[in-house]
């Protein structure tokens, strides 16, 4: 028998049938503790959903599947698993991470690591040989991202893999961006996935949710398991329901916001108020040939615009789009589009003239049209 494929399994979401009612649709256990039986015995070997709730454990079984990972652990939202992951930083310990990046991580980064007498060492992510160069004895985690947020540089994952594991780091990536739809981050060398499951996994804009995925049940891992227990950054039954369902189109949805993605980009690569389009399924990107190799089905939704204009020029565009709406997140089948410097900021280093654009599952024609009105809209206000 073959594997079942990716598609196949997001479509019937990794369900057993009941065998009661024969539920086509996994059912939501909400309950908060379980019974023992006349024996003692807890039926379902479950006692309480702080420590496991079955429609959590189920959404994490299918994620695990998913991410071809031994063992998948669901959080209350993205950083809360972030933080279970960075969290394991020791003193003495030295960390590396991009120089731009999801923001929130690296402000958890510098945090966590002046906390825990940690070093940090920022790289600049858009040269090739910055991340190996980073590297000491004393590297305990390589944080990534490919593409990087919101820039879209590319990071040879393979490669970022075999420098971390030449000092013996453990290499995580941030796929928030990049599910294992597109990019198989184990396979690349990746010791643990972290994802936003608030973004692609979801994708409907209604859940706040995080995970982390590994192949390698060491005590890092134990330490994260029982943090998250301890802690209590713990899922609810609903989100993971509501998770799960989402997970059931997310080959679909992936797919039509990069081929929407790539619409644009192609449309806006040679536009007189457009001075550069940020994206890697561009063949002009410079990690194009990295990134065709590393995301297998899709360069994602995910692109920038460098306008023609200083700050306020780009936060005007943002405002006159109609279409996408002038909000923060990402992967949702809505678009969506930020002012990246103003969102992060004044320590942000993102280009003043750079938006973002998280592009959905609409028709390509409208939000191509949405851009064009908006940047006209926008020299007629601020050039005539
Ligand atoms: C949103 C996001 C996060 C944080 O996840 P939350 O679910 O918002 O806590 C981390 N990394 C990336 C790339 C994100 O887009």
């Amino acid at each position: 028998m073959t594997d079942t494929s990716f598609d196949t399994l997001c479509a019937q979401a990794n369900h057993l049938v009941d065998p009661m009612y024969g539920d086509v649709v996994p059912a939501v256990h909400i309950s908060t503790t379980f019974a023992r039986n006349e024996q003692g015995e807890l039926p379902g070997g479950l006692r309480y959903s702080r420590y496991g709730n079955p429609t959590v454990l189920q959404a994490e079984a299918l994620i695990a599947k998913l991410d071809g990972a031994k063992e998948a652990r669901l959080f209350g939202s993205g950083l809360a698993a972030a933080a279970a992951l960075i969290g394991t930083l020791r003193n003495g310990d030295h960390v590396v991470a991009p120089r731009i990046m999801y923001h929130g991580a690296q402000d958890l980064i510098r945090k966590v690591a002046s906390e825990h007498g940690a070093e940090a060492t920022f790289f600049n992510q858009a040269n090739p040989q910055a991340l190996a160069k980073a590297l000491r004895p004393n590297t305990a985690m390589v944080w990534i991202e490919s593409p990087i947020n919101p820039t879209w540089d590319i990071i040879d994952i393979a490669a970022a893999a075999e420098a971390a594991h030449s000092v013996n780091a453990c290499l995580c990536l941030d796929a928030s961006v990049t599910p294992a739809v597109t990019t198989r981050a184990l396979d690349l060398g990746v010791d643990i996935v972290f994802q936003s499951a608030t973004k692609y996994l979801n994708g409907h804009s209604d859940v706040l949710a995080g995970c982390l995925s590994t192949n390698m049940l060491d005590d890092r891992w134990a330490e994260i398991v029982n943090d998250r227990n301890l802690t209590g950054g713990v899922l609810g039954a609903m989100e993971a329901w509501l998770l799960i369902r989402g997970l059931r189109t997310l080959p679909l949805r992936y797919r039509a916001a990069s081929a929407n993605a790539l619409a644009i980009a192609r449309h806006f690569e040679h536009h007189a108020v457009v001075e550069r389009v940020l994206y890697p399924g561009l063949e002009s990107h410079p990690g194009h040939a990295i990134a065709r190799g590393q995301m297998i089905d899709g360069f994602s939704g995910m692109l920038s615009l460098l306008v023609r204009g200083d700050t306020e020029f780009a936060r005007a565009v943002t405002r006159n789009l109609r279409i996408f709406l002038g909000a923060a997140s990402l992967g949702g089948v809505e678009s969506l589009a930020e002012h990246r410097a103003s969102v992060e900021g004044p320590n942000s280093v993102v280009p003043g003239n750079l938006i973002r654009f998280s592009v959905g599952i609409e028709a390509a024609a409208d939000l191509i049209h949405d851009i064009e009105q908006a940047l006209r809209k926008t020299e007629a206000e601020l050039r005539s």
